[in-house]
């Protein structure tokens, strides 16, 4: 029986859960990721995965009821405060309450555990850590379609399909496309403070149990508990690309770095705003924003594909780029398998089923230039909407709107409309 050979360059959510898709379909598949191992480096904050589309991918894998056991609920409520410590929306214990019902069924993951409960789920073996991809390069001798990969060390030779889940800057895509991202105008600097609840319990509570943000004028501290008893928080604005390298700030003291860049940029916010970053972690690091162009497609090339910010990168304001990379995983895979059902399985010779595989993929791109699109021209929307010139009454007056929105849809459509509770505290705008 025919089988492809596949490899998926990449062991982010997006890789992952294809490598899983495909495996638990009979569809054999290596994954090459440049890590040495799975501790190699912290994975960073935690992901929302919305109801739809993450969430049925895993459902597809077999893991959801084991993410459920780890995912955070209570982590989906927002607040937003001005500078000075006015709080201007406050969803309590109300999830989704102030903003579109979109917004609800969102739990929150810790993205190690995530990717842990993934890597487990693979067939021994077929993981491979160390593997740094430098180029993609196709059947030197010219007589057949496959492709050799070369990493660092070694190449490995003859794949039927490569499917580039290596992220932001891919090294598949440059087979595919003349494309780059480029920086998308906001920058600034990562943090942690680790245990929060012994060190400054008064802020933790500030915090809440979820996302926590400090909107100004195009400036912004943005935080987030993590199920580790820590908070990330970006302090992220509207600046130049090298704003890092230009800006004089002495990055190789970090409580230095942090001092300076609150002097800085973060004048009329009050302390617990600024606390979240000064008396963050020791370890600061600046953040400049790439994106791919909203709407970013290339034309079909037999036996390469991209998933995940490897096609479609976006900055993360609207909180979808995991959702979009695993719903690009979840579709491809569910393409593939019904070619190996229809076609693969029936075919009497490897050169007819090689060619047969260039249907699948280009179904697969032509939905997710579509769904991407979409996607990227929100994360835009929310992007202008963190980054604003009126601060965060910005972003409470759109969800206003939106929640109007729904309210009479739901009116319009005969149905009750939906219950608007009072929040425990009172809504400023
Ligand atoms: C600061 C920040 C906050 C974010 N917050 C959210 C959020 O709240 N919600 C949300 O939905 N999204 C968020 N995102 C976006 C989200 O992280 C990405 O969309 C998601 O991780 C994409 O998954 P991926 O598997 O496509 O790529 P990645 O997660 O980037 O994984 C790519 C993998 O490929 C490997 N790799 C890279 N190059 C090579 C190579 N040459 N050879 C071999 N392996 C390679 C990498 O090591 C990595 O393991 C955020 C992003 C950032 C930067």
């Amino acid at each position: 029986m025919y089988s492809p050979r596949i490899a998926v360059i990449g062991a982010g959510p997006a890789g992952l859960t294809l490598a899983r898709l495909l495996q638990i379909n009979q569809i054999p598949c290596t994954v090459y990721e440049c890590e040495k191992d799975r501790h190699a480096r912290t994975q960073g904050g935690c992901l929302d995965l919305h109801e739809g589309a993450a969430q049925q991918a895993l459902r597809e894998c077999g893991l959801f009821e084991q993410f459920m056991a780890v995912a955070r609920t209570e982590g989906e409520v927002l607040k937003i405060y001005e500078p000075n410590g006015t709080l201007l929306l406050d969803e309590g214990s109300d999830i989704g309450e102030r903003r579109p019902d979109s917004f609800k069924g969102r739990p929150e993951v810790d993205r190690s555990q995530l990717r842990n409960m993934l890597i487990d789920s693979l067939y021994p073996g077929s993981l491979k850590w160390n593997h740094k991809l430098k180029a993609v390069k196709t059947d030197p001798s010219g007589r057949t379609a496959k492709y050799d990969l070369h990493f660092e060390h070694h190449v490995e030779t003859g794949f039927d399909l490569v499917i580039g889940a290596d992220g932001a800057w891919s090294k598949v895509r440059q087979l595919i496309t003349e494309t780059r991202p480029f920086f998308s105008g906001i920058t600034g600097v990562d943090v942690k403070l680790s245990d929060i609840d012994t060190l400054d319990p008064a802020l933790s509570k500030r915090v809440g149990r979820g996302m926590c943000l400090t909107l100004g004028s195009n400036t912004s501290v943005l935080s987030q508990r993590n199920g580790d008893g820590c908070v990330r928080s970006y302090g992220f604005m509207r600046l130049p690309e090298d704003w890092h390298k230009t800006c004089g700030i002495d990055w190789s003291s970090p409580a230095t770095a942090k001092k300076q860049f609150i002097e800085m940029y973060y004048d009329g916010f009050n302390d617990d705003a600024k606390n979240l970053i000064l008396k963050a972690d020791d370890d600061v690091v600046p953040r400049p924003m790439y994106m791919l162009p909203v709407g970013h497609r290339w034309g079909h090339r037999q036996g390469l594909s991209l998933i995940g910010d490897a096609a479609h990168l976006m900055t993360p304001f609207a909180g979808v780029g995991v959702n979009v990379a695993m719903e690009d995983a979840l579709d491809f895979a569910l393409k593939l398998k019904q070619w190996k059902r229809e076609v693969w399985d029936k075919a009497e010779s490897s050169a007819v089923s090689t060619l047969a595989l260039i249907e699948p993929v280009r179904q697969y791109e032509e939905e997710m230039f579509v769904r991407a699109e979409r996607y990227a021209k929100e994360t835009m929307m929310y992007l202008d909407l963190f980054f604003h010139e009126k601060g965060g009454s910005a972003m409470c007056e759109h969800f206003a709107k939106a929640k109007e929105e729904e309210k009479k849809a739901a009116e319009m459509n005969g149905k009750d409309s939906p219950a608007v509770k009072p929040s425990a505290e009172e809504i400023v705008v």
